[in-house]
């Protein structure tokens, strides 16, 4: 598939996923229950997020959008919500409308991205409702449950949303099939907790925020491969933090061993920050983080939006 589509999972649940997954290139869902769409998460652009919900339109048929789950605050998953009818209720994590409500780059992208994304006619709308644990949602009769993992990992603010009749589990960007993860703007070790905690669902279909769908039984794997990488963060920012090297630095010289051939590769100088700043006890400085990115990618990141 290299086309954006709605990929069944369920009777009445589907993923909408978008290759190839890099940077904005997000996935998301729709789940019916006989009294109008919910969506988990919306796109980042006009154009990709009038396509979504043209392919929701058409099998829902019509009925306007009920309700709209934010897995996070990340503009991927977001920006696209101001094109969501007035009436469909937005639900996410406290830190996720805390975030998008002091979002800057929509309204003021800095040049690291080329092309720079087209974002098209969007504004910021933050969730109405927020969620700091869990609540249920039900799309008719079936519940979607939406769950914090109880501390910071991709972000302050991820929620997962649960389908406990179905057995699906939509991740957000707690998991990025077969791209590279990104953690800098949550918790490294944070990410790395919640890989048993999302194993512990016991989901037969797994969507993840980013790449192609994972069938429940190859989810142990991708958990595994996750627990490496973040581990790999950890111990090269240990490692340069004894060596008093720069997060810059760290990446250049470590071997990206199994890891190197996940796109965005350059993500690994971003995570090197957040596990610095966790590990050094300091704070993190966003845009210093991406000024490096750009430096090891040798130039802006790829951008296909
Ligand atoms: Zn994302």
């Amino acid at each position: 598939m290299t086309e954006p589509g709605l990929v069944p999972l369920v009777d009445g649940v589907q993923a909408w996923v978008q290759p190839d997954g890099s940077w904005w290139i997000n996935n998301a869902g729709v789940i019916l229950g006989g009294d109008g769409p919910v969506l988990v998460d919306t796109c980042a652009t006009e154009v990709r997020t009038r396509r979504f919900l043209a392919a929701v339109d058409s099998v829902a048929g019509g009925a306007p959008v009920r309700v709209a789950v934010n897995t996070h605050l990340h503009g991927d998953h977001t920006y696209g919500n101001c094109l969501l009818p007035e009436s469909a209720v937005i639900i996410g994590h406290q830190a996720t409308r805390d975030g998008l409500l002091a979002d800057f780059l929509l309204a003021n992208t800095p040049p690291i991205w080329s092309p720079s994304p087209e974002w098209g006619a969007l504004s910021i709308r933050p969730p109405a409702v927020v969620v700091h644990d869990r609540i249920t949602v039900y799309a008719g009769t079936r519940p979607v449950e939406l769950r914090h993992p109880g501390h910071p990992a991709h972000t302050q603010g991820d929620v997962v949303a649960w389908l406990p009749d179905d057995g699906v589990l939509f991740t957000g960007d707690l998991i990025f099939h077969d791209v590279t993860p990104l953690v800098f703007m949550g918790s490294v070790d944070g990410a790395l907790r919640s890989l048993e905690w999302l194993a512990s669902f016991g989901a037969a279909h797994v969507v993840p925020g980013h790449g192609a769908l994972v069938p429940g039984a190859d989810f142990e794997a991708v958990l595994n491969v996750h627990g490496r990488y973040y581990r790999f963060i950890l111990e090269t920012a240990s490692a340069g933090l004894a060596d008093e090297i720069s997060p810059l630095e760290a990446a250049r010289r470590v071997d990206h061993g199994e890891f190197a051939a996940w796109p965005d590769d350059e993500r690994l100088v971003l995570n090197l920050h957040r596990a610095y700043a966790e590990l050094g006890d300091s704070e993190m400085d966003l845009l210093a983080a991406f000024t490096d990115a750009v430096s090891y990618h040798g130039g802006p990141l790829r951008c296909a939006v």
